[in-house]
């Protein structure tokens, strides 16, 4: 049987590399030279999209593969996927949540107590000949017993405040609905309310229009001189301007994130803020999830031709 034509719009790992041309007939996108003529020219043949959550699959991507069926996303976020063509056109999305969340949580969570303890600029003193020139570096911030709020307690979310929970915590959070399984948790809906009580200010949003820069110049003020925010969702959520006028002018005590706006290519402010702990998008990027991510968007491809339902849809 043929194999059926699949678009694939980044690299992938060899491990997944390898059963995916075993299974399907790839045309890889990022490898061509001119990719309007080679969209024009593979595109009507293709009926499913492999991406990834950074990559994602724009409008004109989509209408240039008429007999399009399905578009799995290696990542949990879909933002990148252009939703409306997809709705129009009856196309299912599949991504692959669950299987990343503890290892984002983690993240998140060492981003916290890397930039409230200075791990960095600590091992910087050793390293620099500080400690026994100078001494003992500056004093740092106290983290288990302080105030958290989580914005967007969803899998990634709750996982944090699971993590949390551990340092004594006390922890509020919002959503568009208060969560049952997290009753011990104050339910905060307003973002500039939960900042007011946060220590430490947890961004777990999913990304979408309504989002967008939920994390304003109101919010920061609320944050306040002692508060530090933490971003390990998407850099849409965050008016990445107000946070580095916030950070240049002492409005926040600091910030750690791993997503940001045009990356890899950040804005150079960035690198010289004060106090901001930076990472490059990895909130998932361990060998045992990346595996775990790159298995489970081949068997949603394969569910697919296969006429199963898919095994993660995206709710379209
Ligand atoms: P999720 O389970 O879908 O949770 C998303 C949360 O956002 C939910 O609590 C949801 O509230 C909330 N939300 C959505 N729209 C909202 C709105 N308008 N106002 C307030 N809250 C809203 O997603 P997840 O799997 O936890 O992923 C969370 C984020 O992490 C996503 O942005 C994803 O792209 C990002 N991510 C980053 C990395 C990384 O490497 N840094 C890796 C994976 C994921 P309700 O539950 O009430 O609907």
């Amino acid at each position: 049987m043929a194999k059926p034509h699949v678009l694939q719009v980044g690299p992938y790992p060899e491990w997944d590399q390898t059963p995916l041309d075993a299974a399907f007939t790839i045309h890889r996108w990022w490898e061509a030279a001119d990719k309007d003529a080679f969209l024009a020219k593979v595109g009507p043949d293709i009926r499913a999209i492999a991406t990834r959550g950074d990559l994602g699959a724009s409008e004109a991507m989509i209408a240039a593969c008429p007999r399009l069926e399905m578009i799995s996303v290696f990542g949990v976020g879909y933002d990148s996927v252009h939703l409306p063509s997809c709705r129009a056109r009856g196309i299912t999305v599949s991504n692959t949540p669950d299987v990343l969340t503890d290892d984002v949580a983690d993240l998140a969570v060492a981003m916290l107590l890397s930039l409230v303890r200075q791990v960095g600029p600590a091992e910087a003193w050793v390293r620099s000949g500080d400690w026994a020139a100078k001494g003992v570096p500056p004093l740092t911030r106290k983290v288990t017993g302080t105030r958290a709020g989580i914005l967007g307690l969803g899998r990634i979310g709750a996982a944090i405040g699971r993590r949390l929970q551990g340092f004594g915590m006390d922890i509020s959070y919002s959503a568009r609905s208060p969560k049952p399984d997290a009753e011990v948790w104050t339910y905060i809906p307003d973002a500039v309310a939960l900042a007011e009580r946060s220590d430490h200010l947890f961004i777990a949003l999913a990304a979408t229009p309504e989002t967008r820069h939920i994390v304003n110049a109101r919010v920061l003020q609320a944050l306040g001189p002692e508060g530090t925010l933490i971003n390990i969702s998407r850099a849409a959520n965050v008016d990445e301007t107000a946070l580095l006028d916030a950070l240049e002018t002492g409005q926040i005590a600091g910030a750690a994130l791993d997503v940001f706006e045009g990356e890899p290519n950040l804005n150079p402010r960035f690198l010289t803020a004060p106090n901001i702990l930076l990472q490059p998008h990895h909130g998932s990027g361990t060998i045992e999830t990346r595996k775990a991510m790159g298995k489970l968007m081949r068997d949603n491809l394969t569910a697919h031709f296969a006429g199963q339902p898919l095994l993660t849809p995206v709710p379209l």
